[in-house]
């Protein structure tokens, strides 16, 4: 795991919120299934993976050439853009498929 853009508390955050949706009712019934926890990993893994692909790309393109030039940093064209801009924003607090608990 990469510590780019200090996603690690928000995954933690999001995977607690989809742990308690999941788990909630078969905790209270005591009877947690293998398969209740896979249901977590299903709804997580995606949006995980995809944050970490996330991550190595601005490894690679941002900071990688920015630790190895002695030139002044110019960020690349597409974190310029203002949609672009905001998106990275956005995927790093909210995640991929933002979610909520189920009340
Ligand atoms: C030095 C450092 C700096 C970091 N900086 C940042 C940052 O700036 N921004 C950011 O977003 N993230 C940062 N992170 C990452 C972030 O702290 C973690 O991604 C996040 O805490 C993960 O939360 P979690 O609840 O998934 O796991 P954890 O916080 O690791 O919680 C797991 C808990 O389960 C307990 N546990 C483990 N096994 C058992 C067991 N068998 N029975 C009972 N309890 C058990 C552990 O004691 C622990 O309390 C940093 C991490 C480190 C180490």
């Amino acid at each position: 795991m990469s510590p780019v853009s200090g996603v690690g508390i928000n995954y933690a955050i999001q995977d607690a919120v989809v742990a308690a949706n999941v788990l909630s009712k078969p905790l209270n019934n005591r009877q947690v299934q293998l398969s209740d926890l896979a249901k977590v990993q299903r709804q997580r893994e995606l949006p995980t993976r995809i944050i970490q692909a996330f991550q190595t790309f601005i490894q690679k393109r941002v900071f990688a050439p920015v630790l190895t030039s002695n030139r002044t940093f110019v960020p690349p064209a597409f974190l310029r853009l203002p949609i672009l801009r905001d998106l990275p924003a956005r995927l790093i607090a909210l995640g991929v498929f933002p979610v909520h608990v189920k009340t």
